[in-house]
């Protein structure tokens, strides 16, 4: 689709689902990858991956709750390819459903920490190394539910919310700088949180798909492409977008 040839991505959540389909997609298009994950074996399997499809790949454990790990990552990034060009910041967890009331107030904090806490963090250490190169380009996973109100989800859909409103200020705050951030927005992704959040039945599966006006849920490589066209030059003019591919799950 495009070529990525010496350009190093930084990718969070890469040990399953979006962010592993999005290493590896970074992988075949030429780039160096850096798949982070709080699960180190599943880190290094996607690494292992890449290399496979001749990449250059390292990985490393970080819980982008914790400022400390994100930093490492960075700093492993720079010791191992010398810079940061892309960073595709997708780590995330599913919220139990529940109106509102029932959402406990640890679900709360830990939903914020772990979706919208974390990418400030990590766009807070990324942005730096790649002011000192004078260009970047971040991709910040938000979701459908980043966009619409999803009954039995106010904690999920108010952090993804808040993935869009802080891509969107940060990418004012260094248009200037040769840094561009966006956000994708999957639909109902085929993916282990998916598996989880359906129950992996039959009859959870027909109930997540009857949200998808295409009649399937999507595939993670959907969301990789997606990914891809927001850090290449095929999108050079697109900063503070929130791209959604949903399969029309939200378009009303
Ligand atoms: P997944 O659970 O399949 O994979 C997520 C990965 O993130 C796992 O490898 C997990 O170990 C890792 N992770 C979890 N907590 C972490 C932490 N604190 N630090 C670092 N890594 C951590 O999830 P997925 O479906 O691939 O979702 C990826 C992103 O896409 C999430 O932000 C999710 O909210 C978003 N999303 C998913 C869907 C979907 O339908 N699957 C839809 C919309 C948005």
């Amino acid at each position: 689709m495009t070529e990525f040839s010496g350009k190093v991505a930084f990718v969070t959540g890469a040990g399953a689902g979006i962010g592993r389909a999005t290493a590896l997609a970074f992988a075949s298009a030429g780039a160096h990858v850096v798949a982070t994950d709080i699960d180190p074996d599943a880190a290094s399997e996607t690494a292992r991956l890449a290399e496979e499809q001749g990449a250059r790949a390292v990985s490393t454990r970080c819980d982008v709750t914790r400022g400390d790990d994100i930093e490492a990552a960075l700093a492993l990034t720079v010791t191992t390819f010398g810079q940061l060009d892309i960073a595709f910041n997708n780590a995330g967890i599913e919220q139990p459903v529940a109106p509102l009331t029932e959402i406990s107030e640890d679900t709360w904090d830990r939903l914020v920490a772990v979706n919208l806490r974390s990418v400030f963090l990590c766009m807070k250490y990324q942005i730096p190394l790649m002011l000192h190169s004078g260009a970047g380009a971040i991709v910040n996973t938000s979701s459908g539910a980043g966009v619409i109100g999803i009954r039995g989800q106010s904690a999920y859909t108010a952090v993804k919310h808040g993935v869009i409103g802080m891509t969107k200020s940060a990418a004012l705050d260094y248009a200037a700088n040769g840094i561009r951030v966006n956000a994708v927005c999957p639909g109902i992704i085929e993916t282990p949180m998916m598996d989880r959040f359906s129950g992996g039945t039959d009859e959870g599966r027909r109930r997540v798909v009857a949200q998808e006006p295409v009649g399937r849920m999507g595939r993670p490589e959907e969301i990789a492409s997606a990914v891809l066209w927001l850090s290449s030059d095929l999108g050079a003019f697109t900063t503070g977008h929130a791209l959604v591919v949903d399969g029309g799950q939200t378009v009303g």
